[in-house]
């Protein structure tokens, strides 16, 4: 309930009820022997990060400021008030600043407080703050959410796992998060194109984003991920980190239609391995992950496939490695030799280094018992190399003047690649 400076009534907040003798006899500090608005008065003086210290003193100045941080006056003075419009860089930097010293004052303020009532007390603060509520505010430069992210990140540094685990469900029931995601994913792509958006930059910038450090972006995105069925967690994943068109819509055909850069695909390549780095969560295995990323080029349609490439050799050697040599294990040598090309072209766009990929080819072929079907597997990546310079050859005669040109570019760096990956394969023999 919310008080007014006028008005003030001190809230019952849990006591130990026993006292030692000389509790009983202890007279009341200076400060609260001044009635609550002189005292309020003090306390107006000091700044955010002040009174979050002032917070520590005792159980009673604690108290009083909760006490008064809950007034009408300091919220509409802190929290609304000075915030009504969240746009512009150096206003953004000042209100992050803000908002940090905010969730310490929070953090502080509310230790002695049971969970429960902790997270009820610090999410009323913020219930009056439009442009922290997801699908409120719809001004793309609006720097409300990345002060949302600020403030929740600062609250919960350093809790642990069972804490933010209360955080996240508190929060989820706040914000009905569970069921407007449920919309999105039910939907076709691109029907919910809008509140795609709004789910991305919500989960982006107020639970992933502010954590730079691995393990903690990691557990909110699992926390996110973990209530869904794993085509559902494809299509989440595609929702937080898949690229963006100019216009800043969701590229779902552009996945298909076209290979994309690796700036485009870098932050799907970054969340699947902060994914894969970790598997010890009872709800995530080595083959719960391989069967994320199968679900994930083929959504909508299966992938252009030098995105498919690109997005392996950016997720790193090892997570490359166990999503080829699984297909290969099971017989999909046809689909691992046209990936295993196109990674070889993917090199030699992006100028990445040969010998990675020459490595990657004969750890595969190693996972192969017997000399015949070694051969057989590098006899299928050659075959392989031969078709799609056929098909990359009859693209390139055929369509406009602006496509030919381009298939014709693409044929001559396909056939730059193949040499410059066979010529380091022999090296590796000759050496
Ligand atoms: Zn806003």
């Amino acid at each position: 309930m919310e008080k007014d400076f006028r008005s003030v009534k001190k809230t019952i907040y849990p006591t130990r009820s026993i006292r030692t003798r000389s509790q009983c006899h202890s007279r009341r500090s200076y400060f609260h022997q001044l009635p609550p608005e002189l005292l309020y008065m003090v306390l107006d003086k000091l700044s955010l990060l002040e009174l979050s210290v002032f917070s520590l003193v005792s159980k009673e100045m604690n108290r009083s400021i909760m006490d008064y941080i809950s007034t009408k006056a300091w919220k509409s003075k802190i929290i609304i008030q000075n915030h009504s419009a969240w746009f512009g860089k150096d206003f953004a930097n000042r209100a992050k600043r803000q908002f940090r010293d905010l969730g310490l004052l929070f953090k502080r303020c509310s230790m002695l407080l049971p969970a429960k009532e902790k997270f009820r007390f610090i999410f009323s603060q913020l219930s009056k703050i439009q442009c922290f509520v997801l699908g409120q505010c719809l001004f793309p430069g609006c720097s409300g959410f990345a002060c949302y992210g600020v403030l929740l990140q600062t609250l919960t540094a350093q809790w642990d796992e069972p804490e933010c685990q209360r955080v996240i469900n508190f929060l989820l029931e706040q914000t009905n998060l569970l069921q407007k995601m449920e919309a999105v994913v039910t939907a076709k792509a691109e029907v919910r194109g809008d509140q795609e958006l709004q789910l991305r930059c919500f989960c982006r910038k107020v639970l992933l984003d502010p954590w730079i450090s691995q393990p903690q972006c990691q557990f909110w995105l699992m926390q996110l991920l973990k209530p869904w069925p794993m085509v559902s967690q494809a299509r989440l994943l595609f929702i937080f980190y898949g690229p963006l068109t100019p216009e800043g819509t969701l590229g779902w055909e552009d996945v298909v239609d076209r290979g994309l850069t690796v700036q485009a695909l870098c932050d799907l390549a970054r969340a699947f391995l902060l994914l894969f780095c970790k598997r010890d969560y009872k709800v995530w295995t080595t083959n719960s992950m391989l069967a994320i990323l199968e679900e994930l080029i083929v959504i909508p349609q299966p992938w252009h496939m030098e995105n498919v490439a690109r997005l392996l050799v950016l997720c790193g050697d090892s997570l490359c490695y166990t999503v080829l040599a699984s297909k290969a294990l099971n017989g999909r040598l046809t689909e691992v030799s046209r990936i295993i090309v196109y990674i070889i072209l993917v090199h030699e766009r992006d100028r990445f280094n040969m010998a990675a990929v020459v490595k990657l080819v004969l750890q595969i072929s190693r996972i192969f018992s017997t000399p015949t079907e070694r051969f057989f597997f590098i006899q299928k990546m050659e075959d392989m190399f031969s078709e799609i310079t056929r098909e990359f050859y009859e693209m390139s005669v055929r369509g406009n003047q602006q496509d030919n040109r381009e298939a014709f570019q693409k044929l001559c760096v396909l056939l730059d690649s193949s040499a410059r990956f066979h010529t380091t394969l022999f090296l590796q023999f000759t050496t």
